[in-house]
């Protein structure tokens, strides 16, 4: 069942691509695993996804500790500071950094362990209440001061757009971020390289491709399996 969902996830991607003229490869399909078992994520290992994303450490730590070390696990949840120190060298890309209180403890488990840590800075888009993330207008000031940290990486930014019955709805939400990561990419900020856009999920992915892919900036998007 989950090969087939995925396979048409995957046919729909690529049809996405080709009405916006964009290549298959500047699109990342991340595969949402949370509260899914071991088993179904097994059952995608002969196929090429290797993108899995969890919202909780706990969670990741499990997977990561009993499946292949090649699969590259996203953090996409809300991460508290008192559970960094286990997700720093499991997960290939934290989705959601949205303080820079939260940035200063990733880059002093990442000295720590001598590793760097890319991340993403979750923008609340719509200004929802009851989400996570920055504002618009707080993501640049955001941006610099991470920059500044040592060990760890801004490599773009990621949202969950609000829930809505017609994906149309968060077209404008998804041009919007983008123009943001393409003006901060120009001011080029040392050390912040601006070059994944993580956005769509499992009901506005084909809108998020055709609003988000662009030249140099490869898109995630987060769809559950
Ligand atoms: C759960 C989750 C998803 C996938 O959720 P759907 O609504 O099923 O698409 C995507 N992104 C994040 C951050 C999530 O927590």
């Amino acid at each position: 069942m989950v090969v087939e969902n995925l396979a048409e996830v995957e046919r729909r991607v690529c049809a996405a691509c080709e009405r916006s003229g964009r290549d298959r490869d500047e699109v990342t399909l991340i595969a949402v695993s949370k509260t899914k078992p071991i088993s179904m994520i097994e059952e995608l290992l002969p196929g090429k996804t290797r993108d899995f994303g969890e919202n909780k450490v706990q969670e990741l730590c499990e997977k990561y500790e009993q499946l292949p070390k090649d699969i590259r696990w996203h953090l996409i949840g809300h991460l508290q500071r008192n559970k960094v120190k286990y997700v720093v060298g499991k997960a290939c890309l934290i989705h959601s950094v949205d303080s820079l209180r939260l940035a200063e403890a990733i880059s002093e488990e990442a000295v720590k362990k001598q590793c760097d840590v890319p991340v993403l800075i979750e923008v609340n888009v719509a200004g929802e209440e009851s989400k996570f993330g920055v504002s618009m207008e707080e993501t640049e000031a955001l941006v610099r001061k991470i920059a500044k940290l040592p060990a760890i990486s801004v490599r773009g930014l990621m949202t969950i757009a609000p829930f809505v019955e017609n994906p149309e709805e968060n077209r404008r939400h998804f041009s919007n971020l983008k123009k943001l990561c393409v003006d901060l990419k120009r001011k080029n900020i040392d050390n912040v390289s601006m070059s994944v856009l993580s956005m769509g999920m499992t009901g506005d992915y084909e809108v998020a491709i055709e609003e988000g892919v662009r030249i140099s900036l490869s898109l995630s998007m987060r769809i559950s399996i």
